[in-house]
């Protein structure tokens, strides 16, 4: 995609990740010149060699400018302005990303946006791959995988999924969705937006600008979500589709105990079993399966195409990742619970756990998981914090400390096996830093050790 808007103008870009560059380089390609700027030498140059003048920030700088693409990692408001946010201000020069540029160029195509706390990645994900697998022609990216400025044109009949992060919302003044999903809001990242308020109100920006003929899809079991969407029906054209995993809804989808319901079309309610489909396990799948099934009956998939796309959903890694089941015991990745909230998530879909825990620990470490120690059945500790985890466990859950995730998985497996029907469950509930680069490499080492190919 190039930008043609930006031709022959100057556009100041800060923070070269792979969003940044992706934005400099559709600059550069459409005919405006780029200012651009990391602290990382690695990423400057590389802009340097795209052909972008790089060059510290300062207002006189930031003067020649008609706009600012900003990283959505550079703080906006909160805790306080970053500088570059401030010297834009005072220069007159509006402040957007790389969504803002992509709507302006891009020729055709339907827009899904896909926010909230937790999901967005699996509800994404899964909608692309429901649209995929019904052979419609999607392209998925934004704050998963690939850079909005990096996805193909499309024609009309296209749809384009993209996650959105808060941190992008509040850069895309003209961000309109054709369908937009709000899956759930809970306290995360107020160091980025004051408090709950300030948090909800750029969640909420998802569902603006919409018209009659789009979709707002929202989550009925979330108190901040049903405000949201009793502000909405007075201020929006669009069709509201609610979804739950509490209470059956007359008029949207709803999961109880993995059945699906989808009530959204009027004359039409339909339903599936999804209690089995291994990839969407929990119930806070069935909320991303829920939200996925909205958007795709609203943009015209069939039931059989529905569900057919459920069925072949292969998951996202390390979330809950199933990697095989050998000898009567599942191996399952969930190197992407880095905290104890998401750990629960997984303890609670599995039953004689096998679990392999630990790393650099946050605060509160494995405590607040304590009513579900009954469904495990020996811990493997891992990691730095491993001594304080056994201390949580001690008396309640029988453990070994493991120190390494090679060892872990060696101790676990053996047990598992002699105890079968069982799990390992890789949920370390704590950050992988101390022995990983990240939690995919975790997650990826845990792959290899279970298939037999790191050992
Ligand atoms: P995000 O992209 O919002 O970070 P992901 O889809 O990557 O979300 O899921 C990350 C983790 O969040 C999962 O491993 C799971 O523990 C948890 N999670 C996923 N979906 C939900 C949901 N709908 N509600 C609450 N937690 C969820």
């Amino acid at each position: 995609m190039h930008s043609r808007t930006f031709k022959n103008k100057t556009v100041a870009v800060f923070g070269l990740g792979n969003s940044g560059l992706s934005t400099a380089k559709c600059l550069l390609e459409g005919g405006a010149k780029v200012i651009a700027w990391d602290d990382n030498d690695d990423r400057r140059n590389a802009a340097q060699k795209l052909g972008a003048s790089v060059t510290m920030f300062t207002e006189a700088v930031m003067k020649e400018a008609v706009a600012l693409v900003l990283s959505p990692g550079v703080p906006l408001t909160h805790p306080e302005p970053h500088p570059v946010v401030e010297m834009a201000i005072a220069a007159g020069v509006s402040i957007i990303g790389d969504v803002e540029i992509f709507l302006k160029e891009r020729r055709g195509g339907r827009v899904v946006g896909i926010t909230g706390t937790n999901g967005k990645s699996t509800t994404t994900a899964l909608i692309h791959h429901m649209f995929a697998h019904a052979g419609r022609s999607v392209a998925m990216g934004g704050n998963i995988g690939t850079p909005v400025m990096d996805l193909p044109e499309l024609s009309d009949d296209g749809i384009y999924v993209l996650e959105l992060s808060s941190y992008q919302l509040d850069l895309t003044p003209s961000w309109q969705a054709d369908a937009a999903v709000l899956l759930n809001i809970t306290p995360d990242h107020l160091d980025r937006h004051g408090d709950m308020a300030g948090y909800a109100a750029v969640k909420k920006k998802v569902f603006q600008h919409q018209q009659d003929g789009s979709f707002a899809v929202l989550n009925a079991d979330d108190a901040l979500c049903t405000q949201i969407a009793r502000d909405i029906a007075s201020e929006a054209e669009a069709q509201q589709i609610l979804i739950s995993t509490k209470q059956r809804l007359s008029n949207g989808v709803s999961v109880l105990n993995g059945l699906l319901e989808d009530a959204s079309s009027p004359n039409h309610i339909w339903q599936t079993d999804i209690s089995d489909i291994e990839t969407l396990r929990g119930q806070h799948n069935w909320q991303n399966a829920a939200a996925a099934v909205a958007v795709c009956r609203a943009m015209g998939l069939s039931d059989h195409e529905i569900a057919s796309g459920l069925n072949s959903f292969g998951g996202l890694a390390h979330r809950m990742e199933f990697i095989t089941e050998k000898d009567g015991v599942k191996y399952i990745n969930d190197s992407k619970a880095t905290n104890a909230d998401a750990a629960e998530k997984s303890l609670s879909a599995y039953d004689n756990i096998h679990w392999i825990v630990g790393g650099r620990g946050k605060a509160g470490g494995i405590a607040p998981l304590a009513p579900l120690f009954e469904r495990v059945t020996h811990a493997y500790l891992i990691g730095e914090d491993a001594s304080n985890f056994a201390l949580t466990l001690e008396g309640q859950v029988p453990y070994t400390v493991c120190g390494t995730l090679d060892k872990a998985v060696a101790d676990a497996s053996a047990a598992a096996t002699s105890n079968a029907p069982a799990t390992v469950l890789l949920a370390p509930a704590a950050a992988s830093f101390d022995q990983f680069p990240s939690f995919e490499a975790r997650g990826d080492r845990f792959r290899e050790l279970v298939l037999g190919e790191g050992a």
